[in-house]
């Protein structure tokens, strides 16, 4: 007998639940273990929870969307390859993909500042080990856990205002919360901030800076900088070295999260990771305060609104001659204003769908042949401009 097209029972997915985690939930809603309802429900094998909530099978996507009635890329977000390209820029790792991600943007070094490293077989945020995290008051109301439970891209629950804790068991049946003492310290107010605007850029694809609104791909690769920038040796920040200093005594902890030669933020252990977190929502709130001099291109989207606006108030102009200075500009100098014309209609384009629709068009008029539309999107996935903005160019589907 062929089982039926739909689920009878089908528990909702929380928000941002994980795909192993909402498996769970359905065959628990049958009396089973979620490896039964995989084989006999959908005829599939066994897949562990790690594989389930990385990168699951697109069939095993599309049988969910279809018993579940879901949508599938409501499906596909429950699991980290639904999260590419905001997340990540690809699941498989790439030479330079390091520089790709951690050196697009520059907040609190200037660009070229920091050493490259190009550590092997790297991907942004994916712990190497299975990481069991959670807010114990979520999971007392719910055994549902979280996708970015699981990732160091936040140490706090935005709805509870209180630390993910470490636990053993399942959240199900019963949890032990594993916390050790030296973890176990009140939630400043710096990184519960930096949490909720890494919520809102989760579960509304934009963050609120003071500035403007930037899409969640931007933040999620302004944090990773940041952090990049915090581990970086002594001898990289020159003058800035007081200021840095003064950030990590802000929060107590050791100058770099006591780390001795680089590693990536990847691979430390939990309690460096929040230390480095914690250290990051700090340096965000000194620069937003104007105490911390911040020399990065990217800094000024932590900054409040200047009292006077320049061109559309999102960012800074490009460099103009004053009335008082008619000299000719030189050859050099007209160039130094295309690069930073450009590099802030890019910078604008990342956030505004209405100037990336402005820059495609000008790159297509710019080669007169509408043909070569799809040169001109791999060039904006190289630059990180969100292809889904073009939806309403000549070719509709925006990953064509
Ligand atoms: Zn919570």
């Amino acid at each position: 007998m062929r089982p039926p097209e739909r689920w009878p029972l089908h528990p909702a997915p929380a928000e941002a639940e994980s795909l192993s985690s909402w498996l769970r939930r359905i065959a628990a809603s049958y009396g089973m273990y979620s490896l039964e309802l995989l084989e006999h429900g959908l005829g599939h094998r066994e897949l562990p929870d790690p594989e389930l909530d990385l990168d699951p099978p697109t069939h095993l996507l599309e049988e969910l969307a279809r018993r579940s009635g879901l949508d599938q890329s409501r499906v596909g977000a429950m699991t980290m390859t639904g999260w590419v390209p905001w997340l990540f820029d690809s699941l498989v790792p790439a030479p330079g993909a390091y520089e790709t991600y951690v050196h697009q943007f520059s907040v609190l070094l200037p660009p070229k500042r920091r050493k490259i490293y190009a550590p092997r077989k790297w991907l942004p945020w994916l712990p190497g080990t299975g990481v069991r995290r959670g807010c114990p008051e979520c999971l007392e109301s719910s055994p549902a856990v979280l996708l970015f439970w699981q990732l160091p891209v936040m140490a706090s629950c935005p709805v509870h205002g209180r630390r993910l804790e470490t636990y053993e068991g399942h959240p199900a049946d019963y949890i032990l919360l594993t916390t050790p003492t030296h973890d176990q310290r009140v939630l400043p107010e710096p990184l519960s901030l930096m949490d909720r605007r890494t919520w809102q850029a989760i579960t509304t694809g934009s963050v609120d800076l003071p500035r403007h609104p930037v899409h969640a791909g931007i933040w999620f690769r302004l944090l990773r900088t940041l952090l990049d920038e915090l581990t970086t040796a002594q001898g990289g920040y020159g003058r800035q070295l007081d200021d840095v200093r003064r950030v990590w005594e802000h929060c107590g902890h050791p100058f770099r999260a006591g780390l001795y030669t680089w590693q990536p933020f990847e691979t430390l252990g939990w309690t460096a990771q929040q230390q480095l977190l914690e250290a990051a929502a700090v340096a965000m709130e000194l620069i937003e305060a104007g105490s911390l001099t911040a020399l990065g291109t990217s800094a000024h989207l932590l900054l409040p609104e200047p009292a006077s606006n320049v061109g559309d108030g999102t960012r800074p102009a490009a460099p103009t001659a004053t009335a008082g200075d008619q000299k000719e500009p030189t050859l050099d100098e007209l160039w130094d204003r295309v690069v930073a014309a450009f590099d802030a209609a890019v910078e604008a384009a990342r956030e505004d769908p209405e100037t990336a629709k402005k820059l495609y068009d000008f790159a297509l008029y710019g080669l007169g042949n509408r043909r070569s539309g799809n040169g001109i999107r791999e060039a904006f996935t190289e630059l990180n401009i969100p292809l889904d903005f073009l939806s309403h160019t000549d070719n509709g589907d925006p990953f064509a």
